[in-house]
Order: structure tokens, then sequence, then C-alpha cells
């Protein structure tokens, strides 16, 4: 089960273009492109069953991934706050073995980690082959949080003032550009992936956890701050994903307005770029298969 060809083609921001967030819808799903617009049951049903069957596919594409131990997968995932990320996680890798998964949080960065350049850390996290790994927040902070609060580059570097010139944030791009060509020649494929939420349903989703008590943990006052930089935040997006939507490292913007929406859209994009790792059964080499027999006769012969 795949996503289709328009829908993919729709979501991915198009090399060398401009991402156009504003003229991207945070709401669309799929009942609107099929033409059966406002029925809600409809969409969530609908969303379901493209999620149920995303999960079935990523479960048996990543055994085959983690069998064959010869390509990995890098999944970025950006957001604001409240996009639906830990939620995404959650359902969409429901199916998925943890042995071959893992999933790393970016959080400010610690006094080591600013001690080296901005993509440091993100090696260190990198998925082994045969692994899958999804960055929850990634090394586009450097080029997102970092750019909406400059003054925060006294701590990463010597020269705050660099945050000033256009050419310091187009030579961070290039650097990620260049990063992930290396990640992808080396089998490691990378998909991105951009929650696209709109600032009315972000505040439904605040005041949501601030008036449910079982909610309120994942609050953070902080989350209210960063908020007053929205439209500094929807310009660093622009940017970002306009400079660093490659060939080889596509970013998808997802409407985030609609959970379950988000969730399926989420697993199809997975789903599409583990097929193109070329999932197989191993090979069995003759010399392999010839000690196969013999460990079997051994096996049947014990008394
Ligand atoms: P949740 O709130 O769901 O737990 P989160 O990803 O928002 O998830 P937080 O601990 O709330 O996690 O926030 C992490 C913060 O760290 C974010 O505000 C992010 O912008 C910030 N951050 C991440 N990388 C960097 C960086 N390189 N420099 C400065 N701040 C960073
Ligand atoms: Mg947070």
């Amino acid at each position: 089960m795949m996503l289709s060809r328009e829908v993919l083609d729709e979501l991915r921001v198009k090399p060398g273009g401009p991402a156009k967030l504003t003229k991207r819808s945070t709401s669309h799903t799929k009942a609107d492109w099929l033409g059966t617009r406002g029925d809600e049951h409809e969409a969530k049903r609908l969303a379901a069953e493209d999620l149920a069957g995303f999960v079935a596919e990523l479960s048996r594409a990543q055994e085959l991934l983690w069998a064959n131990s010869k390509h990995s997968l890098l999944i970025v995932l950006q957001a604001l706050d409240a996009a639906g990320k830990d939620g995404t996680i959650k359902h969409v890798m429901s199916g998925v073995n943890p042995q071959g998964c893992r999933v790393v949080a970016f959080k400010q960065p610690s006094s080591t980690e600013l001690a080296h350049d901005f993509l440091w850390r993100a090696n260190l996290a990198l998925p082994a082959m045969g692994e899958i790994a999804i960055f929850n927040r990634s090394y586009y902070e450097d080029v997102l949080v970092v750019r909406v609060h400059p003054e925060l580059l006294a701590k990463e570097h010597d020269r705050p003032e660099d945050g000033q010139r256009e050419d310091f944030w187009s030579h961070r791009y290039q650097d990620i550009n260049r990063f992930e060509r290396h990640l992808t020649r080396s089998n490691t494929h990378v998909v991105k992936v951009f929650l696209h939420l709109s600032k009315d349903e972000q505040k439904r989703r605040f005041l949501d956890r601030l008036e449910d008590p079982t909610k309120n943990w994942k609050f953070s006052s902080a989350d209210l701050v960063e908020r007053g930089f929205w439209d500094d935040y929807q310009d660093a997006y622009e940017e970002a994903l306009s400079a660093t939507s490659t060939p080889w490292a596509p970013w998808y913007v997802v409407p985030a307005d609609h959970k379950y929406e988000l969730r399926a859209l989420v697993g199809g994009i997975i789903v599409d770029a583990i097929e193109r790792t070329g999932p197989h059964e191993p090979h069995v080499a003759p010399e392999s298969a010839a000690s196969l027999e013999q460990a079997k006769r051994a096996l049947l012969a014990e008394t």
C-alpha cells in the first residue's frame, strides 16, 4: 500500500523552488482530495484505514531493512510546538520492531555539544545500517530557532553578529545539503517532514493542555513565548525548506491541523521512503547455503 504519486508530489517541496508555506493548507484531508469534503467522519475513517495499511507495510519493510543491514533510513521531523510530533511517532512507528529503530530528541545543546560544530551531535545519533532513526527536531534547529534568536549564536560561535549576515545562513544550508548528500551516498536515506500547523489550531491545543489536568504536563510557558515569534518562525521555515529540499533529501510539508490526517500522511511518506531503500528478502550466498545445510545436519544428528 502506497500514497499516490500525486499526493506525494503535492506535499514535496520541489527542489530548487520555494516552499510557499503561506499557500499550503494546514487542514487538507484525503476526503478533500477525493472530493467528499465536509464529512469529518468519512475523513477519519479513510485516514485510519490508510494508517493501518502503512503501519503494516512499514513493519514488513523494516524487517527486510534490518535483515539486509545494507541501508538505513533517517527521518527528520520538524514542527512548531503542539503540532503533533510525539503522537505521530507513537502511532506511525507502532508496528516497527524497537530493536531496529531509535528516536532521538534534539533539545537545547549541552555545553559539550556547543563546543563542537552544529552537525556534530547529529553524527553521533545517525542510524547504523539496517536501522531507522527518527530525529524529533534535528540539526535544522540551527537554522530555525537559532535564526529566530540569533543571540543564541553567542553560545555556539565566537562572533554572534554573524547571524546578521545572509551568507552565514546560506552557508549553513549548503553545509546541511552537503552533509545529507554524503549520507545518501553512504546508503543512509534521508526524508524530512515539516508538520504544518495553523496558528489557530496551536492556540486550541495550548488551551486544551491548560484546561485538561491530564494534559497540563505537556504545557510549558516557554511555548507561549515562542508563539510570540510565530511569523519569524514561518519565515525561517520558508527559507530553510526552500534552500534544503534536494533530490536526495526532499522536504514534505504535511497539514497538521487534523491529527488523524497528519499521521496517515506521515505514515505514507515513510513507507515511500523505506521502499526507496529497495527492501528485499536477504540473498543466501551459495557458500552460506552449504554451511546452513551442514548446521542442519549437525543438529539433526544430535542424540
Ligand atoms: P515536547 O515539548 O513535546 O517535549 P520539544 O521538542 O518541544 O518536545 P522541548 O524540551 O520542549 O522539546 O524543547 C526543546 C527546545 O530546544 C526547543 O525549543 C528547540 O527549539 C530547542 N533547541 C533544539 N535545538 C537547539 C539548538 N541547536 N539551539 C538552541 N535551541 C535548540
Ligand atoms: Mg516543547
